[in-house]
């Protein structure tokens, strides 16, 4: 437990408290969770589900049939992916639970995993909580946010066993070239390694740009495993639903420490869940426009605030670079005493964060509106 690193956002939460006892009406830039809601068409499709009896039993360990079936065909259907649904995909309770699972099932203690310097933190309390290492691959604006795998030193190579990526990229609101991909796949072959790819935001692209799977490339198979998820894709975060797919001995070995913890997702929310991949995808487009124009309401008010940014090319979030002369938590902690707005500090996202703050898109246009105004009139 004292392994794992100090909670970032405690003296925000401190202040925020504070800040709203003297009753300031804080808004958060901080949620990375679609504050947009479920869209109906699922939410009937569960209603159905959750009126069949067979759905109140236990679940399927590894995910129903019909479950695991969609997802292949998903796959399918949106990046041209041919995936056996018996041994290549595996049904999750959110991709947060496959993350943290991963570690059991490859990390012996002293093994490394080899983690993006900014990043998802599970990636990295996963493997402190079994007793594994973990080494930074370093990631900033001169690399384009595309984690550094090639600098990793010999003697952390020979003791690492499993590799994160993830693109479009929480926090850093970049996507990957497939070259990249290419890249990622031959030094996991070279170094044994399990290279895991979550796309948690494979469905939030801009400007015209759909974000690629890992499993189109040649060879992914032979090394890899990604992770989908229904949270931002379909506005479910709270339905705890995703899968893994992919590497078949990578996602058997997941399932069995999965037989042992836990016993698989409410077969009522695989249905919906199956609705949620294969029925219209009108909804998914309509999201995607709503965080582009929020991205766009973001960028215009950067230069004002006095704050600079790449334009994001996928995801829920700005990254936004901070004026010099402060740590991001610094800065974090000025814009909150001075605006009542909350942008969390890059460097709660990992070592290479420091400098930036993260904007999530994930606010009502109104109140991301307000926040900008007062960022501007104030900062
Ligand atoms: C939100 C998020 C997750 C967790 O998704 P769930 O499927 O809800 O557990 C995983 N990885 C990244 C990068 C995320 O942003």
């Amino acid at each position: 437990m004292s392994n794992l690193p100090p909670y970032l956002f405690a003296e925000i939460d401190r202040k925020r408290a504070l800040k709203e006892s003297e009753g300031v009406d804080v808004i958060s830039l901080g949620i990375g969770d679609p504050d947009l809601p479920t869209p109906q068409r699922i939410i009937g499709a569960m209603a159905e589900a959750i009126a069949n009896p067979k759905n109140h039993q236990y679940p399927a360990y590894a995910g129903s049939k019909p479950y695991r079936a969609a997802c292949a065909e998903w796959m399918k259907r949106r990046f041209g992916v041919g995936l056996d649904p018996d041994t290549e995909v595996l049904a999750l309770i959110g991709s947060k639970e496959g993350i943290a699972h991963l570690f059991p099932a490859f990390i012996d203690v002293g093994d490394y995993t080899l983690v993006p310097g900014v990043g998802y933190p599970v990636y990295t309390t996963g493997g402190i909580l079994i007793g594994g290492e973990t080494h930074y691959m370093p990631m900033n604006e001169d690399n384009g946010w595309l984690a550094d795998f090639e600098s990793t030193p010999a003697e952390v190579l020979a003791k690492a066993k499993m590799m994160f990526l993830s693109y479009p990229n929480n926090p850093a609101a970049v996507a990957a070239p497939v070259e990249y991909f290419d890249a990622a796949i031959a030094f996991a072959q070279k170094h044994d390694l399990l290279l895991v790819h979550d796309n948690a935001y494979s469905e939030i692209g801009f400007d015209g740009h759909l974000p690629t799977s890992i499993l189109e490339r040649p060879g992914a198979r032979d090394v890899a495993i990604e992770l989908f998820s229904c949270s931002k894709a379909y506005n479910m975060t709270g339905w705890r639903v995703a899968f893994a797919c992919g590497n078949a001995e990578a996602i058997k070995a997941l399932g069995t420490v999965k037989s042992n913890v836990d016993s698989g997702v409410f077969t009522a929310i695989q249905d919906a869940a199956i609705e949620a991949l294969l029925g219209p995808q009108d909804d998914v487009a309509a999201m995607r426009e709503v965080y582009q124009r929020r991205r766009d309401m973001v960028l215009d008010a950067l230069d004002t605030i006095g704050l600079s940014a790449r334009r994001s090319q996928g995801t829920i979030y700005v990254w936004a670079r901070i004026p010099g002369g402060y740590t991001s938590a610094e800065y974090a902690t000025l814009v909150l005493d001075k605006t009542g707005v909350i942008v969390p500090p890059g460097s709660a996202y990992g070592p290479d964060g420091e400098g930036y703050i993260r904007i999530s898109l994930a606010t009502p246009d109104h109140r991301l509106a307000e926040a900008l105004e007062r960022m501007a009139t104030t900062l």
